[in-house]
């Protein structure tokens, strides 16, 4: 039997990208009522752990660590014009987080922070880390740690990749009020491994948080706060964490756990669930296989899970496919490779200047500055300095001249080139 062949999808952007840059870009345009289509995988997401830095340490050499963003950025402007940062204003960068944080808020996953300085909370492993903005779950956390108050940290028995003890143990010697608690959860196989998902989804059944909270009551002590790993439900995170602060009678904080975390699967989730309802025609889990560019400058897309399933015709494409755990770019024998569209990388001269001697060298490794390079409109440069194509435009960690590992900017830098890649087509159709 033939099958019918389906009919193209037209829309004015196509967005390539799942991930945080991908994400945030289908919101902004759909905001502007930009008819988008938009297709990826995962990307980084799942393995992210909900926190949004947006810019921690300061980019070049010296390692600073930043307590004020946007002072930080300020200064990274005048130091780095190059980086990707610059391309967008301060108000750009605030309206962009703010449009993020608003959308997951309305979808139930609300965000806390300061104005203007990074907040600081203990990670899984007991360290320190500086962010912007952190999930409501982990709010209480911050306040705990700044006033270094009675606190008992939960760890649940069998439960991969999160030690309580590890945590006090690390953080005993300046907060001396911090106390670990293993306790068992009486609905879980007590001898078979327990994985976080699995309680996650438990916990949003009231009987199981009764349950959760009745193990926790005899380890309170004078403890003001109870710390637990990023378990909270998936879908009612904020319902889950508004019961057990009930139950227990103080506030509760999630502590980010190990990738792939709780809080990654509760972003990506809540993005594919309300971003269509937007008007985003999505393909999740889709892959663009081909792209090419007609004579009338459109461009005609191939998607599908493992083969083309569908045609998309877009009047303009914005890339958001990541680095290298994304798949935009492949390092090869050869060289660093973009792989949708061959576009030009900037990359080091050659494989021998991309990693220093020492992995850990504090002045980190060229070929994580690699990427596409773009103009002042996020538009991918040849070799020449002539854009590529006047309505492809580039977005998020595939850019050049960054390094968001170790600036820790992954999601600010994502949604902040996201809003100025949107916002420069917005004008380019005015323009046109
Ligand atoms: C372990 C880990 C921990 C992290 N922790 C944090 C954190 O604590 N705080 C923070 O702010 N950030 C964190 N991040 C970074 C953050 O998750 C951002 O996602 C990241 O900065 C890059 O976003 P991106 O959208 O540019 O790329 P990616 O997330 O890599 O997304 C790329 C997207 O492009 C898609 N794609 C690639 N090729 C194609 C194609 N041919 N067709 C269709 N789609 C394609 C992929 O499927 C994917 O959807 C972390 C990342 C990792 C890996």
């Amino acid at each position: 039997m033939e099958v019918a062949k389906k009919e193209p999808i037209a829309c004015r952007l196509m967005v390539i990208g799942a991930g945080m840059a991908g994400m945030a870009a289908a919101l902004f345009a759909a905001r502007r009522g930009i008819s988008t289509v938009q297709a990826g995988l995962t990307g980084e997401t799942l393995y992210a752990s909900g926190l949004f830095d947006l810019y921690g340490v300061a980019h070049g050499n010296t390692r600073e660590l930043i307590d004020n963003p946007w002072q930080g950025l300020k200064q990274l402007k005048q130091t780095y014009p190059q980086h990707p940062f610059c391309l967008v204003s301060t108000s750009q960068i605030r309206s962009a987080m703010d449009g993020v944080t608003d959308f997951l808020g309305h979808a139930g996953h609300p965000y806390a922070g300061y104005p203007d300085q990074n907040a600081r909370l203990i990670t899984s492993v007991g360290t320190i880390k500086r962010t912007f903005r952190v999930p409501e779950t982990m709010w209480s956390g911050v306040q705990a740690l700044e006033e270094k108050a009675p606190c008992l940290i939960v760890e649940i028995k069998g439960l991969r990749g999160f030690s309580a003890s590890q945590i006090v143990s690390t953080l005993k010697p300046s907060w001396p009020d911090l106390r670990a608690a293993p306790i068992e959860l009486p609905w879980q196989n007590r001898l078979g491994p327990k994985y976080a998902e699995h309680i996650a989804r438990g916990l949003e059944v009231e009987a199981a948080r009764r349950d959760l909270a009745e193990a926790i009551r005899p380890h309170l002590g004078q403890a003001k706060f109870v710390g637990l790993p990023a378990i909270l439900g998936i879908h009612d995170s904020k319902g889950v964490h508004h019961d057990l602060n009930q139950m227990l009678g103080r506030p509760v904080f999630e502590i980010p756990t190990m990738p792939p975390a709780i809080s990654g699967i509760r972003l990506k989730e809540t993005f594919e669930s309300h971003l269509p309802p937007l008007g985003v025609k999505s393909f999740y889990h889709h892959t663009v296989h081909s792209i090419h560019r007609l004579a009338n400058g459109r461009f005609v897309l191939e998607l599908g899970r493992t083969e083309p399933e569908t045609t998309v015709v877009a009047e303009h494409v914005l890339l958001a496919t990541g680095r290298f755990l994304g798949k935009g770019l492949v390092a090869e024998r050869q060289g660093i490779r973009e792989a949708l569209m061959d576009l030009p990388v900037c990359q080091p001269e050659n494989r021998s200047c991309w990693h220093r001697q020492q992995f850990l060298d504090p002045k980190g490794h060229a070929i994580n500055l690699a990427g596409i390079e773009v103009d002042d409109r996020f538009r991918p440069l040849n070799p020449d300095g002539h854009v590529v194509y006047e309505n492809l435009y580039a977005a998020g960690s595939i850019l050049a001249h960054q390094d968001w590992i170790r600036t820790k900017s992954g999601t600010g830098l994502a949604v902040a080139t996201a809003y100025g890649a949107i916002a420069a087509m917005v004008n380019d159709l005015v323009d046109s």
